[in-house]
């Protein structure tokens, strides 16, 4: 069974919004074993989309598409579906229900009736956020899947309403796991587990980086989910035996809730103090629900001066050393934990780019320090590549993964 993904608007082929529904359904649709090996945008002009339906049936079974259901004239993807399939509109009347439920005592259009309308003899999907109600087409093997353009609209009818009925066209179910690792480079870990890699068919393993972390998806397919739970149990084991000192967590945990956890856990607070990251460390570890419990303080200390007076850093080894020094960042991170009576002090001093640097202090030249109550503290010299954003949050999450080493 394969399936094409169809974006119906021209918001989308102009750029103007993002085609989350497209992300969406072809995650989901992975997840329960149907391939899809093309997406397609079209605007919303009848002639074009018929071509596109064309195309699209030669390579696919199953179109899905999302968008151009609302009430104006412009909107034409379930009419223009009806008409490849030769199919009438007929109105829906659990549709027609909820359309006048939704609009209880308020005047309602009459272009909202439109949305009620159904090609004859589909599978009606009524919208329970919205008044457009989707459809299923069925005909000579061949299946549309007919969405609202909203998200909000277009997630739920999916969820609740069409995957239930995909299923049935598919005797695999996939499940994934995905292991969290930091503190590793990608090809590195990679390269560790070549061989595994190779061998492993169900469960497959896949490898995705990102800014100084690593993910390993993990994904079996059985004829049942418990089936597949249980293929992917092994190979989760050997991972873990492999990279258990790498692994900060699965699926939706992440680096900087992982960090706030061991806080927790460990009944710890931090305080930060930032040149380069200028607050976005701060405002990772804020990003996690629980963060309050542990996160006390935070400075943003850009210049010297307030580098002085906020952080208590010498201004003589400002002067001697400069701001990008490992000096400075020992004093920033012991200067901003006493301030702020926390365990733990963390600061960021660097050169982010692209200007700025200097003959001895290229742009990627990063300090970070942690300072923890009791121990002597630690400084990392880091050589970052990437634009000023890439260095700023390869600096934060090298933060997070050094954070776990040493708490
Ligand atoms: P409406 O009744 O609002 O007209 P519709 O079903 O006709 O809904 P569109 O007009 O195509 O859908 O899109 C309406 C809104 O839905 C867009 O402005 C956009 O916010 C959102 N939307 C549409 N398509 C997508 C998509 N592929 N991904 C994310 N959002 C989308
Ligand atoms: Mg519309």
């Amino acid at each position: 069974m394969k399936a094409e993904i169809f974006s119906v608007g021209t918001e989308i082929l102009l750029g103007e919004i993002l085609d989350t529904n497209a992300k969406y359904i072809a995650t989901e649709l992975a997840n329960i074993g149907i391939d899809v090996f093309y997406k397609t945008s079209v605007g919303d002009n009848e002639k074009r989309l018929l071509d596109a339906i064309d195309i699209a049936y030669k390579r696919a079974d199953i179109i899905i598409s999302t968008g151009g259901l609302g009430p104006t004239d412009d909107d034409l993807t379930k009419e223009t579906f009806a008409k490849y399939f030769n199919k009438n509109l007929v109105t829906d009347k659990e549709s027609l229900e909820n359309l006048k439920s939704y609009y209880k005592n308020d005047y309602m259009p009459k272009s909202n009736l439109k949305q009620v309308d159904m090609p004859e003899g589909s599978i009606a999907l009524v919208n329970e956020n919205g008044t457009a109600s989707g459809c299923i087409i069925q005909e000579n093997n061949k299946i549309a899947v007919i969405l609202p353009g909203p998200p909000k609209e277009c997630i739920p009818m999916f969820e609740k309403q069409v995957k239930p009925i995909l299923q049935q066209y598919t005797s695999k179910v996939l499940v994934s796991k995905n292991l969290k690792l930091c503190g590793i480079g990608e090809s590195n870990a990679c390269e560790i587990i070549k061989d595994l890699m190779l061998s492993s068919q169900n469960p497959t393993i896949a490898p995705y980086a990102g800014n100084n972390e690593v993910r390993f998806r993990v994904t079996a397919s059985g004829k049942t989910k418990e089936e597949a739970k249980e293929l992917l149990k092994p190979t989760v084991e050997k991972l873990y035996n492999i990279f258990n000192e790498y692994i900060y967590g699965e699926d939706e945990q992440t680096l900087q809730g992982a960090v706030v956890d061991k806080l927790i856990k460990n009944n710890m607070t931090i305080s930060t103090a930032e040149s380069c990251t200028g607050g976005l460390l701060a405002s990772n570890i804020i990003d996690v629900p629980s963060a309050s419990k542990v996160f006390l303080n935070g400075v943003i200390s850009y210049s010297n001066e307030s580098k002085v007076y906020e952080l208590n850093v010498w201004k003589e080894d400002l002067e001697k050393y400069g701001a990008v020094s490992e000096q400075v960042a020992i004093q920033m991170a012991e200067g901003i934990r006493e301030k702020s009576n926390t365990t733990i002090g963390i600061s960021t001093t660097g050169i982010a780019g692209p200007t700025g640097e200097t003959e001895d202090k290229p742009v990627g030249l990063v300090y970070i320090a942690i300072s923890i109550k009791g121990k002597e503290t630690v400084c990392k010299k880091l050589m970052l590549q990437g634009d000023r954003l890439k260095i700023r949050e390869k600096t934060v999450n090298i933060c997070f993964s050094n954070l776990l080493k040493l708490i």
